[in-house]
């Protein structure tokens, strides 16, 4: 193997055991964020949330300490969520698909930040119905630093871009104005909905949290993102409703049904789009949209 291959591989091993350890990290942070009277920071070391006890480094290996101890707490054999090692094993492969979608680059740690930031609003919205402003609002602006560092094109087709970059817009200008216009789309799409809905219905269809999140969500992948992800989400929102209905197994409360929180499809045709949204552009639309 040549040199360059060698470092390929160590490079993408690296890659994926830092996702494997931020995953871990992960965890943490969707335990803590949602509870009150707990931060992130504090207590630093990790602990049982049954027994309370300290974990051990040694069980606190990504994915391989759950399958050792077959997911449960050493000190009080309390078993601990699959959720543990499947953030971890699934922060890892985001890492490593990243990394092999745009190389070790700026890009990779812009996706990566977003991809992280993703997983962890789909499990705290799944478990609590709430997307914390302190997971989103920081993001919009490593969206927008991502849209100056790394120019991308956000706006709708190579056309409209190439006019403005003709007409001697500067491309890092023209990337900026193509996420600020997307992450307004995006937001008031969503809000709009929910608000005709509420007026409507006289009740919310939506969590607040949904627009914010669409609007993250169109920031970092463009104005083009919007439709596909916002109609993907709902066909896998109906999917999965009619899943845990048809198997009985959807979720109650009181008396009435639960809500299903729509966060979590969002995140995931976010990621969908991520990796495969450029390929359907590229097969749906004719070749004079990007020309
Ligand atoms: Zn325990």
């Amino acid at each position: 193997m040549e040199l360059t291959g060698v470092l390929l591989v160590i490079a993408t091993v690296v890659v994926t055991a830092l996702g494997l350890v931020i995953g871990s990290f992960l965890n943490v942070v969707i335990y803590r964020l949602p509870r009150e009277g707990l931060a992130v920071s504090k207590p630093s070391r990790s602990f049982c949330p049954a027994c309370q006890n300290q974990i051990a480094w040694y069980d606190n290996i990504p994915v391989l300490s759950w399958v050792i101890l077959r997911g449960h707490c050493r000190s009080c054999r309390v078993p601990i969520s699959i959720r543990y090692p499947l953030v971890e094993l699934l922060s890892g492969l985001l890492s490593f698909f990243i990394f092999q979608a745009e190389g070790l680059s700026l890009r990779y740690v812009f996706y990566f930040y977003f991809a992280m930031c993703l997983t962890a609003i789909a499990f705290i919205d799944l478990e609590f119905m709430v997307i914390p402003d302190v997971l989103v609002k920081p993001t919009y602006l490593v969206g927008f630093i991502s849209a100056i560092a790394s120019p991308h094109p956000s706006l709708p087709g190579a056309t409209l871009w190439g006019y403005l970059y003709q007409s001697g817009w500067n491309e890092r200008l023209i990337s900026l104005a193509g996420a600020a216009l997307a992450f307004l789309v995006g937001f008031l799409t969503l809000w709009l909905l929910s608000t005709v809905y509420k007026l409507l219905k006289g009740h919310r269809g939506l969590g607040e949290g949904d627009p914010p999140l669409l609007g993250l969500i169109a920031l970092f992948l463009g104005l083009p993102s919007i439709l596909p992800v916002l109609l993907l989400s709902s066909v896998l929102g109906l999917l999965s409703v009619v899943i845990l209905v048809i198997s009985g197994r959807f979720p109650k409360s009181g008396l009435g049904l639960r809500p299903i929180p729509f966060g979590p499809f969002l995140s995931l045709a976010a990621l969908i789009w991520l990796f495969w949204g450029q390929r359907f552009l590229l097969w749906y639309l004719p070749p004079t949209y990007y020309g």
